[in-house]
């Protein structure tokens, strides 16, 4: 039995969520040098692209691609501004991106404008050859950050000496979360999942275990268990700063689901009393939200999936019909220009890109590109040998029950 005290500590991430929050008219790229003075970290970087212009910007980062050729590729996750999407060969959800670097072994670079568990999968799926770039290295994500790695072995640690041989235990991971997880997941006979497969990949963890760890968002993990039938009473959430999670040992042995204490704060801002507003304006509107939101939010929803069900439903959709979405504001926004012929609007009315995503500027991609020019590999996101063979096992499970 281990026990520990521990101070607790809240990811910068998580503190700096709400710096980007602005009115819609404001949300479009301003020179870095202006944006840095929302108070978030940023990477340090040549003043010289400190307060190049927008147009600057643009035509350097076009003419220095065309230099480049097909020895880079540029990726962008659905939640990237406008400004950075304009850019990207491929534009995708996370696993989807990692699969996309995979896919194209004639780059010998990945520049990966995301945040920085994605582009760690990356690294562990793609060939040996080749670099993977985050164009700042300060877009950490916050709901991965709230699993760092020392408490998850503690925990783990904890979980085996409670329960013993009570019917065993999995991990199971979302894919936002740092590669030492899904490595451990690998070697514990646990796997990855996304969004869209965690309702699969946790009917598969029953089959192995009575009971499923399952990290670092404890909502994705609470909504996927409940469509398989759970009921609240068979869940327990593991707060990282209690002994045993907060739990008692008996709780524990009782409990089919142990839910990790993270989450998102940009699809937890998301609340039953927006959606009855939304109800109110648009009595046809359907309510589709992310399930990284909270259950009451989901439950109160019409429809809820992954990023990508997100935008198959509402492009596929009949014109003139109302979607009201849950979920970051760039991919919203994207959607509702790519739809004219729908009502497509988020349903916070405050204006809050993810504030890790967001770190991605212009500028930013400019500076990486410029180095690879000069032979510079500036960013280079890497993972020790040992954890990419592990997390590769645990892509592997995942990817085995499609
Ligand atoms: S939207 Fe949430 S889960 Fe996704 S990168 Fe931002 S903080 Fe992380």
């Amino acid at each position: 039995m281990v026990t520990r005290t521990r101070q607790p500590t809240i990811p910068i991430t998580e503190i700096e969520h709400a710096a980007f929050c602005k009115p819609e008219d404001e949300l479009p790229a301003k020179s870095l040098a202006e944006e840095m003075s929302a108070n978030v970290r940023w990477q340090k970087i040549s003043t010289d692209y400190l307060h190049m212009s927008a147009e600057e910007l643009d035509q350097r980062i076009h003419v220095t691609r065309e230099k480049l050729g097909e020895s880079v590729t540029v990726l962008g996750h659905h939640y990237q501004r406008e400004e950075i999407i304009k850019y990207v060969d491929f534009q995708g959800d996370s696993f989807l991106l990692s699969q996309e670097a995979a896919n194209r072994p004639e780059a010998d670079y990945i520049v990966f404008c995301g945040v920085h568990f994605m582009a760690e999968t990356a690294c562990i799926l793609c060939a040996d050859h080749q670099k993977v770039i985050l164009p700042n290295i300060t877009a950490g994500c916050s709901m991965a950050d709230m699993a760092p790695m020392d408490d998850v072995d503690d925990a783990w640690e904890d979980l085996q000496s409670v329960l013993g041989d009570h019917g065993g235990i999995v991990p199971v991971t979302y894919m936002n979360s740092i590669a030492g997880i899904k490595a451990l997941c690998g070697r514990n006979n646990g796997a990855v999942c996304t969004s869209s497969n965690a309702p699969a990949v946790m009917e598969w963890g029953y089959q192995n275990a009575e009971r499923i760890l399952f990290l670092p968002d404890q909502h994705l993990g609470r909504n996927t268990g409940l469509k398989l039938g759970l009921s609240t009473d068979d869940m327990v959430v593991w707060n990282p700063f209690k002994r045993f999670g907060g739990n008692t040992p008996e709780q524990l042995r009782n409990a089919k689901l142990i839910l990790w204490q993270g989450h998102c704060a940009v699809h937890t801002r998301f609340t039953v009393k927006q959606i009855e507003v939304a109800r109110e304006r648009y009595p046809d509107v359907t309510v589709l939200v992310h399930p990284e939101c909270t259950m009451e939010t989901v439950q109160a929803a019409d429809m809820n999936g992954s990023t990508e069900f997100i935008r198959k439903a509402i492009n596929e959709a009949p014109a003139g019909s109302k979607w009201a979405v849950g979920t970051e504001i760039s991919l919203v926004n994207r959607l509702a220009l790519s739809n004219p012929d729908k009502t497509v609007f988020c349903l916070d009315p405050v204006t809050c890109p993810c504030s890790t995503m967001y770190r991605i500027h212009p500028a930013y991609l400019l500076w990486v590109l410029d180095g690879l020019l000069e032979g510079q590999v500036i960013n280079q996101i890497t993972v020790p040998d040992q954890i990419q063979q592990e997390a590769q096992v645990a892509l592997n499970r995942m990817l085995a029950l499609k």
